[in-house]
């Protein structure tokens, strides 16, 4: 098996902003100010008017998946074993590119989630928080389905599962800079199993994996699948 965690560096060259290049969208503010769950109670109108600009952005028409995208996708259909995508990413390019199975951590930005009774539902327009349920009909209940800095991320329990079974990890295009993501590598790393960096520049990681290529996602993360494919880039222990 082997765990791929994507970060906002894969879809930077699809013409979305990094974490770290934020400027315009994601306007003049810290995210970790605008995105958390005070925030939310604070200040609502403003972490809505953030998650809008966000979601307003994955669906400008320049933005489309790049080729790190469609070769990841490629991977998990053409792998010998397993292959878990997990995503801090809150974009649908991963889908787009044609992966079936994702693994949103940080929740989706194109969908909307009742407050009350957990309903997801897909969301393309602006959110207010005046909207209703339409599951159990709750008054003013939709919320962007987006994890906040101070939330606990989804899929956990899935995950720490396929961090165990792993063979490989590789890391693209995140700054090791936000946990519990950032801590995967030293979890598998634990275990003696390969740990691989694919990013523009070392990551504050860099010293937990065991190896790294660095250069733009369109460029490295084809090379790595076609090597993975053709068996040059073998996982070293676990189940294949
Ligand atoms: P980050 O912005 O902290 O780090 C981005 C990393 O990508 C950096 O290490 C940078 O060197 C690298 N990078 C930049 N351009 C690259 C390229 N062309 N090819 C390869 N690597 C490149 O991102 P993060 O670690 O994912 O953490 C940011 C948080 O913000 C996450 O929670 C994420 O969900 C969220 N976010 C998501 C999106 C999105 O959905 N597309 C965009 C911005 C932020």
């Amino acid at each position: 098996m082997i765990v791929i965690l994507t970060g906002a560096g894969i879809s930077r060259e699809s013409g979305l902003p990094t974490f770290r290049g934020v400027d315009g969208l994601w306007e003049k503010a810290r995210i970790e100010e605008v995105a958390t769950s005070s925030a939310l109670r604070r200040d609502p109108a403003r972490v809505y008017r953030f998650c809008n600009a966000m979601r307003a952005a994955i669906l400008s028409p320049g933005v489309a998946p790049n080729p790190a995208h469609y070769a990841l996708a490629r991977l998990q259909a053409e792998a010998a074993g397993e292959v878990v995508l997990v995503t801090q990413n809150i974009d649908d390019l991963h889908e787009r590119a044609g992966s079936e199975e994702v693994l949103h951590m940080h929740g989706e930005g194109l969908k909307a989630r009742c407050r009350r009774c957990g309903f997801v539902l897909c969301w393309e327009k602006d959110l207010f928080g005046s909207e209703d349920c339409p599951e159990c009909k709750a008054r003013k209940a939709l919320r962007p389905h987006i994890v906040l800095f101070d939330e606990e991320p989804l899929y956990m329990g899935e995950i720490r599962r396929a961090l165990d079974l792993c063979g490989l990890f590789v890391s693209i295009g995140t700054s090791g800079s936000v946990y519990p993501a950032a801590g995967f590598v030293s979890l598998v790393r634990a275990r003696g199993v390969r740990t691989l960096e694919l990013n523009l520049e070392p990551s504050l990681n860099r010293g937990a994996f065991s190896e790294a290529f660095y250069g733009p996602a369109s460029e490295i993360v084809p090379k790595f699948v076609n090597r993975v494919l053709s068996g040059k880039h073998a996982p070293n222990s676990g189940k294949v």
